[in-house]
């Protein structure tokens, strides 16, 4: 029977475009059907002047993250070094102070408690095997808490345990209740280690893309040409031992002799599969919640911090905002102060009106920056949860219970059914980088199979 394409490929992220590049590049045919008007996922540039690109979703990218450089490069894109010139600030106990290096001056007994709370997560997610975290000595135990009870349990201090829950914000997307101590841990060894996830020079917010990290998407989408379908979104897979028949909600039909589903977990397990899949697989995707993030964007006409002295890095005990970097472009044209609102918060400011959230927001820049920061030329920020086709971001996370229980069931394809998407990567989990592992390894999957 002929079919429509050799494989085809559900959702038109960094992962589900660099699986297709790669069976188009062993001579299979393939069909991207992505459920937007547009390709990226998460990724999602917003160009605010001829020259100034910014990044509503992930934009940076970080030493070990090879896949991604080598992507950049292989596409002609152009990174330049996120902005960390000076000092820091830090609102704590409602005083902002000034501080260089990467950890605010805490008190000894917090910096203690922090410092080794840090070691003792970096020598535990050493043990915990990538492609098999349940397979890790203390598997049962680290997954029957949460990285907040854990915190509870083991460190002393409420600035100590503040900075755990500032990690987890700013990595996860979430509150340290929200996830398993065994994936912290896994999550700690798939990004490198506590600071390789943390740190902007010689860490995961080291590099950004001038063009804007969409458009890692936008040329791997433009060298597929019409084999990727935009509007499409995927509602229905049959899957059989000869190939795949795919339902679009427009009611269209594709064949193919297997299908690539790379999208979020829990947006794969609202898709109708028939017949049905097998119970833990289903399970699993019941149990893959997304993070919440909102990115917060103000504009001046120059980045004004810079002139006294800061680097527009800080660290805040001010709600909703409790993460803020300098974003401005490459050549500080204008001046961009980003601010993450990340999990509890986000939920919360994810109900209030627009208006409420730029003056909450501008009001964390101007208690840590001045008053100044108060009037941007613009104001713009993103809600991802709100998002109908991530419901959430960074990513998923993996709640007490689920390694250990349903773990096995993330990448295991299932007849013509193969696996991707960043969620399911063993090195950079949730990133860019993982995105294009997921994608190669799926891609690898299908040639194997077929
Ligand atoms: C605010 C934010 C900040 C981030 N910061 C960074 C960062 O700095 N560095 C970094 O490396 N990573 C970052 N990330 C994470 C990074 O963006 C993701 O890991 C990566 O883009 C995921 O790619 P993906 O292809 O796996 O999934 P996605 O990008 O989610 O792609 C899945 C695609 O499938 C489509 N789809 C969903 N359901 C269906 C369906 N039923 N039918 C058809 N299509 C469907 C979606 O529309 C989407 O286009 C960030 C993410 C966000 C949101």
């Amino acid at each position: 029977m002929a079919h429509d394409a050799d494989v085809i490929v559900v959702g038109a992220g960094v992962a589900g475009l660099v699986a297709a590049q790669r069976l188009q590049a062993h001579g299979l045919t393939t069909l991207v059907l992505e459920a937007r008007e547009r390709v990226g996922g998460r990724l999602l540039r917003h160009t605010l002047s001829d020259s100034v690109v910014i990044d509503l979703g992930g934009q940076w990218l970080g030493p070990t993250q090879e896949r991604a450089y080598a992507l950049a490069r292989e596409l002609g894109l152009t990174l330049f070094p996120t902005y960390t010139e000076g000092e820091n600030l830090a609102l704590l106990g409602g005083r902002v102070q000034r501080y260089a290096g990467t950890v605010p001056k805490l008190g000894i007994g917090a910096l203690f408690d922090f410092g080794s709370a840090v070691a003792k997560l970096d020598r535990m997610a050493k043990q915990v095997p990538l492609d098999a975290p349940w397979n890790a000595p203390h598997a049962e135990a680290w997954d029957s808490e949460t990285l907040a009870s854990w915190a509870q349990h083991t460190m002393r201090t409420h600035l100590g345990r503040w900075g755990i829950r500032l990690f987890s914000e700013a990595v996860f997307a979430a509150e340290p209740s929200e996830f398993s101590l065994l994936h912290a841990l896994f999550y700690i060894h798939s990004g490198g280690g506590f600071e390789s996830l943390t740190n902007t020079r010689g860490g995961a917010q080291q590099d950004r893309f001038v063009e804007g990290a969409q458009s890692l998407a936008l040329r791997l989408a433009a060298q597929l040409g019409e084999r990727v379908r935009l509007n499409q979104p995927v509602v229905r897979i049959q899957h059989a031992a000869q190939g795949v028949c795919v339902a679009t909600r427009s009611g269209a039909t594709y064949t193919a002799r297997a299908v690539i589903v790379a999208i979020p977990p829990t947006l794969a397990g609202r898709i109708e599969y028939d017949p049905p899949l097998p119970a833990v697989r289903d399970q699993l995707t019941q149990r893959l919640p997304n993070g919440a993030v909102i990115k917060c964007f103000a504009v001046y006409d120059r980045p004004f911090w810079r002139e006294q002295g800061l680097s527009g890095f800080a660290v805040a005990e001010c709600d909703p905002v409790h993460l803020v970097f300098d974003n401005s472009p490459p050549d500080a044209s204008c001046g961009i102060l980003l601010g993450f609102v990340e999990g509890a918060q986000a939920r919360q400011m994810s109900a209030v009106d627009p208006e409420t959230r730029r003056t909450v927001v501008l009001e964390c820049f101007a208690r840590l920056f001045g008053e100044r920061a108060r009037q941007p030329e613009a104001y713009i920020d993103h809600d991802w949860s709100a998002e109908v086709w991530s419901r959430g971001c960074y990513g998923a996370h993996f709640p007490p219970g689920v390694w250990t229980q349903f773990g096995r069931a993330l990448r295991e394809p299932i007849g013509r059914i193969v696996w991707a998407g960043t969620e399911t990567a063993t090195r950079w989990m949730g990133y860019i980088d993982g995105a294009i592992e997921s994608g190669e390894r799926a891609a690898q999957e299908v040639l194997t199979t077929l």
